[in-house]
Order: C-alpha cells, then structure tokens, then sequence
C-alpha cells in the first residue's frame, strides 16, 4: 500500500471495471481454511476449546476464564460508566425500539379465497437467537442494541449475547450496560469462529441457538457460512463499507469527513467517495490528510490503509448517471446522498443496505441513534438482502381451511393436477368423499 489517496476516473460509457466493486471479504478462501479446524475444536472440545482459543486470539491471560457474564459484572459495568453515555444510550434505545416497534408484523392474517377456502400467516418468533458483538478492533454497544432490540420487540424466548473477551477477562462495560438497558441478561465471552461454533453445536456453559445475528470480522462471516447447515447466519453482514454519494453542490471537508466514516473501522473496510464533480474530487482529497492528522493515530492508520488501498477512495464519474449505476453496481451497505435534492435521488438508487439523505444525516447518525438498524447486508448482498429487522427474529407458518361445502370443487382441481404430475396417492385422497364436519366447525 501506497499512501496516496487512491483516485480512478470512471466513464459511464465503459464497463464499471470489476476490480473496483470488490470487498475484503470478496475471497474467504483463506478465512475458511483458518476456521475450519477451529469449528472442528469447539464441536469435539466445547468449553475447553473456546478458553483455549480465548488465550490464542484474545490474549486472555486467565486459564480458567468463566464464559457466561455473571450479574455482578453487569451491575459492575453500570456503575463503571459515565451518566452521560447511559443517557446517550438510552436516548438510542428509545429511538430504536420505536422504529422496530413499527415494523413489526401482525401476529396473524387471514383471507377467504373463494367462498368457503380460508388461508393466511401466523408470525411466530424464532425461538433461539445471538447475537454476535465484536470486539476487535473496538467495542460496540450499538451492535448490542440493533440485534437485540429488534429480538426482543419479536418476542426471541431466549435471545443470547456474545461476545470476545478483552485479554483480563472482561467484556466492554458499554456492551454490557446497554445489554442491561435492553433487558438481555445471558451474556457469554467468546469471538470469532469459536463464538459461532459454541452457537451451532451447544457446549456446556453455552447454549446451542437457532440462528445467529450481528456483523464480524471475515472468521466469523467464514464460520457462519461453513456452519449454515445448522445455524441460520442472518444477514450476511461483513467488514464495514460505504459510499458517499456528491453532485457538485457539497462541501468536500465535510464529504471527506463522511467518507472516514466507515473506513475507521478497520483495513478491510471499504469506502469510496463517488461524485460527478472533479471539484469536490480534488477538495475531498486535499481534506482527508488534514482529517486524518486530528484523529487518534490508529484510526487514522485505518482509513488511510482503506482509502489508500484498492478498496477505497475517490472515483470520479464523468456524469451523475455513471456515478448512480455505479452505486446500484456496487450496492453498498451505507449509502450517504449529499446532492442538490436527495430525495428525487433516492428514488433512482435501487441497490444499498442503508440510504441516509442530506448533509445533517451522516452515516454516524445511522450508525447510532435514528431508528433503523444500522447492521446491512455487505458485500453486495444488498441486491437480495435487508437490513437486519424484526422480521429476521419470526418466520411465518401458513395455514388453510377449506368448508363442506367448497371441497368438491377444490378437490376436483387438485385431482387432476395430481393425476398429471403422476401421484396417484394424492389423487385417491381427494377422490374420496370426505364425512361430514361436526356442527359449527364449518366457520372460520
Ligand atoms: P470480531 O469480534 O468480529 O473479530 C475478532 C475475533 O476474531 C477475535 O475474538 C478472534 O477470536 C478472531 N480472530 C482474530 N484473529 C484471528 C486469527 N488470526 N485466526 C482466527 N481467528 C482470529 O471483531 P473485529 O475484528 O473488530 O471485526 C468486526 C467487523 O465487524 C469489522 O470488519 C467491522 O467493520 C464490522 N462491523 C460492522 C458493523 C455493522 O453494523 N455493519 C458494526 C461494527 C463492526
């Protein structure tokens, strides 16, 4: 890596270049090899598998390191923090169970489709549920609150957190003072693909689960996806990545100042700033060493890895229609639109896990406080996928009821349908008269 800010020019005559629409976790071949013995460990070993990898990749110093958080360490952690965050967290969570409150479905519905054939969906919680908070490169209470929040406003009967341990043994206070905010009280210590190995299998101290929520790093985005046969892995939510989307109308120090954004997380963020003007190109580029040198020097070393890398920097679009079918292209999961009117733009954006409009909505915002959930599908999977909800904590069951008095014709239909894809036993069942129902039963 150079570090020059890495700059492409981009017609929208030509073919987006498909170098530019990769992602860190865009090959996990490697990850995969790396993992699968770890998930192999936790299977056969369990706990003792996870306290040693906890040593291994957390540094944890304690041998017998107590996987599940106790509630003196919540009450600890409590007491630990600064009121003001707690009031800040609180203020989050109120805006954030609000939005999922809104989202979530009707318990059931029920429509007659012809006289006397009643059908419709029952919306019933998962039952078993993590949520995965990293810890690596940071901590991260706000991923405590959008994966557990919208469990709980589904109504998970046991939502689990988890989480790596720091190399004392501890678990970020915030991480655990926003869990008791939320009202999550089963908290265990354990990170990447060990953490989603114990929720696959089960060990003794940590509960097997249905499904797992909640972004990582590409172990865990690895481990989910070799364990996706027994673990439902959520939306497929990876390393950070954004795109700041300019006409010639914004201010470059405050476009680049969003465009540091994401790429703070980590080397394999992804943030590019696309614009149609070489202005706030230039500007933008002449900002990000003034930004950088007021920020703490790591984080900086992050951004600066990310937007003087090949996953990031500036791309300069001859027009704002190359720059938008660049942006559905590479569907990003943060999409910021500072343009002269955001909102005509958003109706031509077709592609982004999250779209934040306008020069007072920046990414951090999202990120923290407004409502919707902040944890997106990465890696282009926000041509297919939603943002995390209430509704990846229910599935549906449908069901159907069908009257006396319209069976022979329901029944004569399927019969023939039956006949032709060749299941005779399907085709007796419903040539058969059936008795008559009990009195009363006939309505819905
Ligand atoms: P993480 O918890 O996902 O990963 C850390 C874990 O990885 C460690 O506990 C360790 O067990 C494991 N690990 C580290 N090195 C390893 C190695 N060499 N071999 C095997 N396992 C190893 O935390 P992270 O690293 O900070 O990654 C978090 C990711 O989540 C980042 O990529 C960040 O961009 C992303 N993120 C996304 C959001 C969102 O809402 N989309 C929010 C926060 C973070």
């Amino acid at each position: 890596m150079t570090d020059r800010i890495s700059f492409h020019d981009f017609s929208g005559a030509a073919p987006i270049p498909a170098e530019l629409l990769r992602r860190t976790e865009s090959d996990l071949t490697p990850y995969l090899e790396r993992v699968a013995p770890i998930i192999e460990r936790v299977r056969q070993e369990g706990d003792d598998a996870l306290r040693h990898f906890a040593r291994q990749f957390d540094k944890v110093t304690q041998p017998d390191l107590a996987l599940k958080v106790t509630e003196a360490e919540i009450d600890a952690a409590m007491e630990a923090m600064d009121p003001e965050i707690l009031d800040s967290m609180r203020y989050a969570i109120a805006n954030i169970r609000r939005f999922h409150e809104a989202q979530k479905p009707e318990e059931s519905w029920m429509i007659e489709v012809r006289p006397g054939i009643w059908a419709g969906d029952r919306t019933i919680p998962i039952e078993s549920v993590a949520c995965y908070v990293p810890r690596g490169k940071g901590c991260f209470p706000s991923v405590v609150a959008m994966t557990a929040i919208p469990g709980m406003v589904a109504g998970v009967q046991r939502l689990v957190i988890i989480t790596p341990p720091a190399p004392d043994g501890s678990v970020d206070a915030g991480t655990l003072a926003a869990a008791r905010l939320i009202g999550v009280t089963d908290i265990y210590k354990s990170g990447g693909a060990q953490a989603v190995a114990a929720i696959a299998y089960g060990t003794q101290t940590i509960p097997a689960c249905d499904k797992i929520v909640g972004p990582g790093s590409p172990y865990v985005v690895a481990a989910k996806r070799l364990l996706s046969d027994r673990l439902d892995p959520g939306v497929p939510a990876g390393p950070s990545e954004s795109i700041i989307l300019t006409d010639d109308s914004v201010d470059p120090v405050l476009a680049a100042l969003d465009l540091i954004i994401e790429s703070e997380h980590g080397p394999d963020s992804s943030a590019w700033l696309v614009t149609s003007s070489r202005r706030v190109a230039e500007g933008v580029m002449e900002a990000l060493p003034l930004h950088w040198a007021a920020m703490e020097p790591g984080r900086a070393a992050f951004s600066r890895a990310v937007l003087c890398g090949a996953h990031g920097g500036v791309l300069l679009t001859d027009t704002m229609e190359a720059a938008i079918a660049f942006t559905n292209a590479y569907a990003p999961e943060h999409l910021e639109i500072l343009t002269a009117d955001p909102m005509a733009d958003l109706g031509r954006i077709r592609h982004a896990g999250e779209v934040l409009l306008g020069s007072s909505t920046p990414v951090t915002l999202g990120n923290y406080v407004l409502g919707p959930n902040a944890v997106l599908p990465t890696n282009r999977a926000a041509r297919t996928h939603s943002p995390l909800s209430v509704h990846d904590f229910t599935k549906r069951m449908s069901f159907a009821r069908v009257a006396q008095n319209a069976y022979p014709e329901a029944a004569r239909h399927a019969e023939r349908l039956a006949q032709y894809e060749q299941f005779p036993g399907h085709a007796r069942a419903v040539s058969t008269a059936r008795p008559q129902p009990t009195p009363g039963s006939d309505h819905m």
